[in-house]
């Protein structure tokens, strides 16, 4: 098994880095960064969605696995301490692996992939998109903007905005709004809008001035119409036996 370390800001000659490749040589494994099986990732959530993004065209053979050094760490099963527990779970293979679909928007040809959410923001002037589902037509929003997030997504900028929190089994997608204009002349749905893996969201109109933000990515784009709908690319994560989505929460939100 050949296995890659991917840190936030490139591989570093930092003592975990060096401990890690002295690990993967003692476990008998192949340290290989250009072509691994298993890419661990340290550092926060971030570095996830960085890595993903690196390595998007090989997402078919990689697994992943993250050792948790950032404050929140919602993408993490393993700590700094617990590299002997994840390298004799990778040599017997007594681990889970999730697998999670990206969230892919269509934008006139070009595709973008996400994690987390696609977010089409504009903070100048009222976005003005026809909301459809499928190709049937739900609204003409008003507002700042739209988000539209995975399950796993759910508990990051969709929930800030009020969205839900779905557990990542269930595969759907959420509309959220962001800072809609609803009153007597306009009216948008105001309220999150969750569907399931088979349909998408198409949001029609002039997104000159908007960001298009993607996990951490953002970038400006003039098109007329974009499709977003759940990818079959997706991304394969190592957990513990003794996963919980529940027990996840509970940590991650101090309850
Ligand atoms: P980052 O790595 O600093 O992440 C921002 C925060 O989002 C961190 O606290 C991180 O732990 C948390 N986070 C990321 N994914 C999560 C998930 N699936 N569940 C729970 N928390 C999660 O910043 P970045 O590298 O730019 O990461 C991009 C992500 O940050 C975006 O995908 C977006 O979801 C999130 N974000 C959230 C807000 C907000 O909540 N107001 C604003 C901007 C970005």
């Amino acid at each position: 098994m050949k296995i890659g370390v991917y840190f936030k800001d490139e591989l570093s000659e930092s003592e975990l880095s060096t401990l890690l490749i002295t690990k993967i040589n003692e476990y008998g494994f192949e340290f290989d960064n250009e072509n691994p099986d298993v890419l661990i990732y340290i550092g926060g959530d971030g570095t996830l969605l960085r890595a993903i993004n690196q390595q998007i065209d090989k997402l078919d053979n990689l697994l992943f696995v993250g050792i948790n050094q950032g404050a929140l760490g919602f993408y993490y099963d393993y700590n700094v301490d617990e590299l002997d527990l994840l390298f004799k779970s990778l040599q017997e293979e007594s681990f889970h692996i999730n697998n999670y679909s990206l969230i892919e928007a269509d934008m006139e040809g070009e595709t973008i992939y996400a994690l987390n959410e696609i977010r089409f923001e504009n903070p100048f002037h009222t976005l003005i998109v026809d909301v459809l589902v499928d190709d049937e037509f739900l609204e003409t929003f008003r507002g700042n903007g739209l988000s539209i997030a995975s399950s796993l997504g759910s508990t990051a900028y969709n929930k800030s905005l009020g969205g839900a929190v779905i557990l990542p089994d269930i595969e759907t997608l959420q509309l959220t709004e962001i800072a809609p204009i609803n009153n007597r002349v306009y009216r948008s749905l105001n309220s999150p809008l969750v569907i399931s893996n088979s349909h998408s969201i198409k949001l029609v109109g002039n997104f000159n001035e908007a960001v298009i933000g993607f996990d951490h990515l953002t970038r400006k784009e003039e098109v007329k119409e974009v499709t977003v709908k759940l990818s079959d690319k997706k991304v394969s994560i190592i957990q513990k036996r003794n996963y919980s989505d529940i027990a996840k929460i509970k940590k991650a939100f101090a309850l």
